[in-house]
Order: structure tokens, then C-alpha cells, then sequence
């Protein structure tokens, strides 16, 4: 269904109407995007940022909203990928992100239902939970153990907060409107460069020196290679009628569970997979249900900076944006108004064995999602998707088309709900 406990009435931008030239272009009006226009809004450049539909209705529209640091085994699969070093790095950013975010709201007095919820993770499994708490001592997390709103093993911090994700971008997008334009339904379609870039998008052409790219899960194959560089998580959330109980939490195991509430409803994500398997959610008591999905790097941590001079992305956030769409803000935004550049997750970092495997790993589940979806399609008559060719598959809780292999989404007649697809797709 396409339906979000999040969904409240939107500020409306109209769209582009002429050919535009800007200083810095943002494509992409989700969290990470709205908030980097946040940070360049009173500087002196000329900033414009389109939204191929409506702002904040990609991911962040369907998350769950938490500001945590503890993010599941994220931290421990950073150490054993990077080392000590940079997982701390990585942990202190997201402190600062929380910090950051919390004085974003209270300093331009935002309504969004920020709350401070104590971040808990839990496990099943013995052997890998005493793993992960040997893990956060060694990055300095003092942890409480055994918090009595749950019955598994789990230990947890109070640090951390959730809020209303989509009141916070709308109440951004309100604070930057003057100084920004920002235009809805127009898309961008392709990218050139003379000595600035040209972008095309369904309505014209925008002309900028600083291209920055929010919008999830960049169209283009090269440069980059990003298909093989990502995948694709999926998960679905269910909602129940409960009482707001103060606690946020995740497990760390095989089959992920992530819990939080909102007022007097409890969110309960599950069914984690790739976008190539089926949902084995049946329809039970809860009020409504949604799926959403985002980018997963194969070494864990997100892409944040250049991949060609003055051709920045923001993008992998291993379903943890709430707080990396902040990180990715600030560190392009500084590298763009200060030329500071920051290292540890820019895109063209080198690649660790654990990327390598999981990146060999990740071409075979390409191949066989492409492959797959043709052998699901034979003798059926399915719409191809435009991007890298894969059969469409109908979804039926939300009546579109989607692609199993990079999950562009397409209405029932053809019109893009979401990228990487630049085109929609022919009858
Ligand atoms: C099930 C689930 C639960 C999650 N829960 C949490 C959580 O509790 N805490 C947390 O920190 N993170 C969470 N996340 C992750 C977080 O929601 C995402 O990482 C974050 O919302 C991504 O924001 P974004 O702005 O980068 O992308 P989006 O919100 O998708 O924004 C990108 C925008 O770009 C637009 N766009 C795309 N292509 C084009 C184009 N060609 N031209 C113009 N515009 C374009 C899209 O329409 C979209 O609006 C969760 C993710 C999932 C899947």
C-alpha cells in the first residue's frame, strides 16, 4: 500500500519552467538533499534543487525514523571490513549527526516530534552477542545491559532519539525556500559536460558548476559502476495500534527485526530481503503495512564525495540516513564552501577484501535477478525496465511495476515512482 504513518500535508514547489543556470545544482528532495541545501542556503553560491516528484516521497518518506548510533552489527562489520580506526570514525559521525540534527530543530524551533528513546539491540544468538559487546567496548560505548522492555539477550544506550522524519524535511524545505529554488516534478535525465555541467531534465536544461547528486541510486552505469558497487535491501513495515513505549530496537540477527512507536502506534519492520524475493509477510492485525528499501554498500560504509571534480554523491547508507544524510551534508557542503575534504567514505575509496568478496557476490545476484527475471517472464507479456534491461514484476500491494534486479518503480501506466530509471517504460 502506498500509504506511510509519516504522510501529512507537504509544502508544494512548482516546476521548472525555463532553461536555468545556478551555481550549485541538488538533485534529489529527500533527507539528504533538503538538508544540504540547508547548509549552503545562506551561503553566496546560487543553489537550486529539483525533485523528480514530490520532496521528501523517495525513501524517506517510508523509514522508521531513528536517530541511533547503534545500528544493528553495522559497527562491527565496519571494524572487521576497516579496522578499529575508521569504525570509530564512523561512530563518532553519527553522534555528531544526532547532535547536529537536535540543534538544527531546537535552533529554528522545528515541531517533529523529536524524542529522546533509548537505542536497544538485541540477539538470539549467544555466541555473536558476546562478539558484538566486546566490539562496542572496543569503541568506547558505555552500554547498558538488559533493558526490561525486552526479553532476549540485549544491551542498549539513551543517547539516542527518534522523530518525524517527514516533518523535519518539510519544516527545512519552509526554512530554505527563499534562498533556494526548489522544483518539483522535474526530473534529471541525463548529465554533459562543457566547462560547466549540463543537465537535461523532462523539462529543459540546467546549467551549474557544482553538481550534487541525492538522489539515491545515481541513473548512470559509468562512471562509477555503481549497480555492482550496491544492492538492495528491502523490508517491510507493519504498523499495529500500541501504546508510545520509550524505546527504539533493532536485532542483530539473520532475519531482521527493528521496532519503534510513534504516539500510540508501534512500528514493526521485518521480512529484510533482496529485492528479487518474494514478501512471506501474510495479512494479520495491523492497521496497514509498507515496503521501502535502500542502498547497501559491500564494504559498509556510505559514499559520500566526488566521482568526477565538482560531481559529488551522497548515496549507500545501509538503511541508517537519518543520520548519514546529515554526515554527507556537512562533509560536502565544507568540501564546496571551504575545499576541506574528508576521506574516509569517499566513493573512490579502495576497495578492502571484504568489498571485493561481497562485490563478486554481488555480480552473481545480478546476473541471476536479470536472469531470474526473464525466466519469470517467458510467455508473458512483462514491461522491461529501461535502466539495464530487466523484466518488471507486478506489485501487488502497491499496484506498480518494479524492477528485481536495481528497483526502479513504475506506475501500472508507465510513469516513474522512482529511479534509477530515467525513462519511463513503453507500452
Ligand atoms: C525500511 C527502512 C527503514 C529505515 N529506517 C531508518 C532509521 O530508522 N534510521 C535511519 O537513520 N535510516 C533509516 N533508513 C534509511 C533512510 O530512510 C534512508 O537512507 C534515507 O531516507 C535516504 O534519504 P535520501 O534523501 O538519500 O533518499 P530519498 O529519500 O530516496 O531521496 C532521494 C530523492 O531523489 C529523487 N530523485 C531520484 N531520481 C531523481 C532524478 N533523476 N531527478 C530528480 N530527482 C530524483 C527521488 O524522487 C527522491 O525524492 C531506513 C531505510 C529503510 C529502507
Amino acid at each position: 500500500m502506498d500509504k506511510s504513518v509519516w504522510d501529512i500535508r507537504k509544502p508544494k514547489f512548482a516546476k521548472q519552467t525555463q532553461d536555468i543556470k545556478t551555481d550549485i545544482l541538488i538533485v534529489g528532495g529527500g533527507i539528504t538533499g533538503i538538508t544540504l541545501a540547508y547548509y549552503l542556503h545562506k551561503t553566496d553560491y546560487k543553489v537550486t534543487l529539483i525533485e523528480q516528484n514530490q520532496i521528501g516521497h523517495g525513501v524517506s518518506r517510508k523509514t522508521t525514523g531513528k536517530l541511533t548510533y547503534l545500528q544493528s552489527d553495522l559497527l562491527y562489520k565496519i571494524t572487521k571490513a576497516h579496522g578499529l580506526k575508521i569504525a570509530r570514525e564512523y561512530k563518532e559521525e553519527q553522534q555528531k549527526a544526532i547532535f547536529e540534527i537536535i540543534n538544527i530543530i531546537k535552533n529554528n524551533n522545528i515541531q517533529c516530534n523529536l524524542e529522546q528513546s533509548p537505542s536497544i539491540i538485541f540477539s538470539n544468538n549467544p555466541k555473536y552477542f558476546s562478539k558484538i559487546k566486546k566490539n562496542l567496548k572496543q569503541l568506547n560505548i558505555n552500554y547498558h545491559l538488559n533493558h526490561p522492555q525486552i526479553k532476549q539477550n540485549n544491551v542498549y544506550v539513551n543517547d539516542t532519539f527518534v522523530f518525524h522524519p517527514l516533518k523535519y524535511v518539510y519544516s527545512l524545505a519552509n526554512i530554505i525556500k527563499n534562498d533556494v529554488k526548489i522544483y518539483e516534478n522535474t526530473r534529471m535525465l541525463s548529465i554533459n559536460k562543457n566547462n560547466n555541467f549540463i543537465v537535461r531534465t523532462n523539462l529543459g536544461f540546467i546549467e551549474c558548476q557544482y553538481l550534487i547528486l541525492c538522489n539515491n541510486y545515481p541513473p548512470f552505469i559509468f562512471p562509477f559502476l555503481f549497480p555492482i558497487k550496491t544492492h538492495l535491501e528491502k523490508s517491510t513495515i507493519q504498523l499495529f495500534k500500541d501504546e508510545n513505549k520509550k524505546y527504539n530496537a533493532i536485532n542483530i540477527d539473520k532475519h531482521t527485526i527493528s521496532i519503534r512507536f510513534h504516539q500510540d502506534k508501534k512500528l514493526y519492520l521485518t521480512n529484510s530481503r533482496n529485492l528479487n524475493q518474494k514478501s512471506e509477510i501474510d495479512a494479520n492485525d495491523q492497521l496497514y503495512q509498507w515496503e521501502n528499501y535502500d542502498v547497501m554498500t559491500m564494504d559498509y560504509l556510505p559514499f559520500i564525495g566526488t566521482i568526477k571534480p565538482n560531481l559529488f554523491i551522497a548515496t549507500g547508507f545501509n538503511t541508517w540516513g537519518m543520520t548519514n544524510s546529515n554526515v554527507a551534508a556537512k562533509i560536502i557542503s565544507q568540501q564546496i564552501i571551504n575545499n576541506e575534504i574528508k576521506n574516509t567514505f569517499k566513493p573512490y575509496r579502495k576497495l578492502s577484501l571484504t568489498s571485493i568478496i561481497n562485490i563478486t557476490k554481488n555480480i552473481i545476484y545480478n546476473i541471476t535477478a536479470f536472469i531470474q527475471s526473464k525466466i519469470n517472464s517467458f510467455g508473458k507479456a512483462k514491461p522491461i525496465c529501461p535502466h539495464m534491461y530487466c523484466t518488471l514484476e507486478h506489485n501487488k500491494l502497491d499496484n506498480t511495476w518494479e524492477c528485481p534486479c536495481h528497483g526502479s518503480k513504475f506506475t501500472k501506466d508507465g510513469r516513474i515512482i522512482k529511479g534509477p530509471s530515467t525513462k519511463e517504460i513503453k507500452k
